[in-house]
């Protein structure tokens, strides 16, 4: 569509968005689902989370990283971009 996009509300920091800048919450891969859940109990189906969420991803590589004596990493592909 041609008109500008509404302002959204990120379920993590509560900043309002243009929907371009928040990532639903369908399209956040469990790993990182986990994560958010455990700082932010409330987050759930049909949240957004905006660009913050390259940060938890970060979080989540850095978590993997020490343990993965115990658990392996599956194809951890995917940077931020
Ligand atoms: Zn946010």
């Amino acid at each position: 569509m041609k008109d500008h996009s509404p302002l959204l509300t990120c379920s993590v920091c509560g900043r309002s968005l243009p929907a371009s800048e928040l990532v639903p919450f369908e399209v956040v891969r469990s790993p990182i689902s986990e994560i958010l859940r455990r700082n932010r109990p409330g987050w759930a189906e049909g949240d957004l989370i905006c660009l913050e969420i390259q940060q938890v991803q970060m979080e989540l590589m850095e978590e993997i990283a020490s343990h993965r004596r115990s658990v392996e990493p599956e194809g951890l592909e995917g940077g931020p971009e």
